[in-house]
């Protein structure tokens, strides 16, 4: 008979997208004539801007002509994406990062899952509670967990509880973890860190010698020009940070394709026996192997977001986000709820009013407004109370849904 890798029957039977699709559908089905508004998942709306679709048109015909053909490229991205990053989105902002320290991929979920492939299985693991569930569930698969308990928790990983009381970033732990995954801005509190919160993970990293993954797939939401888009503006991140990012949130890729990885050549550890490695030399080979590249025509799209008009079209993605967030915010502290996040990030993480559960609240919206979120205990234990809402949606989805709230709270 043959074995099978028991560790996904510890995950718990991915119960918060499909419970939302069960519920949305009864209710659905009960009331046909209700026009359901889901402000539920973090997809993007708007339509990928054009400097990307005619650089990818022009890259299609390139694909027709055998002169310009292309087959395989490179597993790490093509030269002239990976150079358009690094001096675009670090070097520009002073970030020591070399084009051969990127390596392009087609998603910044299966890097943040990909990347335990490079580490060993005796590691402690942290992660924030809420949290983006991909860090979790990976950590499952690879076996790196016990079983998970009543509430939710994992046996082995170690929870960073962020809540209103630490301004939602998350308090540097009083032990000594291995790994430890931030998001910011974050998914799903919508909270941001600010340089010197940055800095103290940088230290504890540095003076435990663990190893930070930063997933700033939100990086492109903050206007605030005090706040880091990326660690490594943080001195000493470069020793001990690998940093994620995607084209899906800033550029509308989710369905196109496109991210990257961050891997300083300088971020060491060492074999049992004490011999240095460099985790960019195990990642390379990683993806040498498991991966064969990203398709030509997707990253000729990526590269036309660095250009002038790639920049300001994407430019004027975010700010049509963020100004659906801050209708959100301002119509939902209207009806008396308490908001946090939605400034610097697409998520509105709002207190669950009458001391409402979670799942309570969002039937409660879905059965009196017909809108659709996410109940924060999805995302981990301490979610619990709190309910996420996206503004990734139509103009006129966010006003017709923030009216029919007010509607009922006030
Ligand atoms: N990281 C975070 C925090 C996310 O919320 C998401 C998507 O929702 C991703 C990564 C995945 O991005 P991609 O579309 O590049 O796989």
């Amino acid at each position: 008979m043959v074995t099978i890798n028991e560790n996904y029957l510890k995950l718990k039977a991915g119960y918060l997208f499909p419970e939302i699709a069960r519920r949305v559908k009864g209710f659905a089905e009960s009331n046909p004539d209700a026009p359901i508004i889901k402000l539920g998942i973090g997809d993007v709306t708007e339509p990928l801007p054009e400097a990307c679709r005619t650089a990818m048109i022009k890259a299609v015909e390139e694909m027709g002509d055998r002169a310009t053909f292309k087959g395989y490229g490179p597993e790490q991205g093509y030269a002239w994406l990976r150079e358009a990053i690094a001096s675009q989105d670090f070097q520009g902002r002073g970030c020591q990062i070399d084009a051969s320290e990127i390596f392009v991929s087609d998603g910044g979920k299966c890097d943040t899952g990909n990347i335990l492939d490079i580490f060993g299985k005796d590691n402690t693991i942290a992660v924030t509670d809420p949290v983006y569930p991909v860090y979790v569930d990976t950590n499952v698969m690879a076996g790196n967990t016990g079983p998970v308990n009543d509430r939710g928790e994992y046996g082995g990983l170690f929870y960073l509880p962020i809540t209103a009381d630490n301004n939602f970033t998350a308090t540097i732990p009083d032990r000594r973890v291995d790994l430890i995954y931030l998001c910011f801005p974050n998914n799903p509190t919508g909270a941001t860190a600010s340089k010197a919160d940055l800095k103290a993970w940088v230290d504890y990293a540095r003076a435990n010698g663990s190893v930070i993954l930063f997933d700033a797939a939100y990086e492109a939401f903050i206007t605030d020009p005090e706040l880091p888009h990326s660690i490594y503006e943080i001195e000493g991140a470069r020793e001990c940070a690998i940093e994620f990012r995607s084209f899906s949130k800033n550029a509308g890729f989710t369905g196109t394709r496109c991210a990257y990885t961050v891997v300083p050549k300088s971020l060491k550890s060492k074999t049992a026996d004490g011999t240095e490695v460099t985790l960019h030399q195990l990642w390379n080979r990683r993806q040498s192997t498991k991966f064969n590249g990203v398709s030509y025509i997707v990253q000729r799209g990526a590269e036309a977001v660095y250009s002038p008009e790639g920049q300001s079209q994407i430019q004027g993605l975010i700010k049509f986000y963020l100004e659906n967030a801050q209708i959100i915010r301002q119509k939902l502290s209207d009806a008396g709820l308490t908001v946090y996040g939605g400034v610097h990030a697409p998520y509105i993480w709002v207190k669950t009013p009458q001391g409402l559960s979670s799942w309570d609240f969002f039937d409660k919206l879905l059965n009196l407004c017909y809108v659709v979120g996410t109940p924060g205990s999805g995302f981990g234990a301490a979610g619990e109370g709190y309910f996420r809402i996206s503004a990734f949606n139509s103009r006129q989805n966010v006003e017709e849904a923030m009216s029919r709230i007010t509607a009922q709270f006030n």
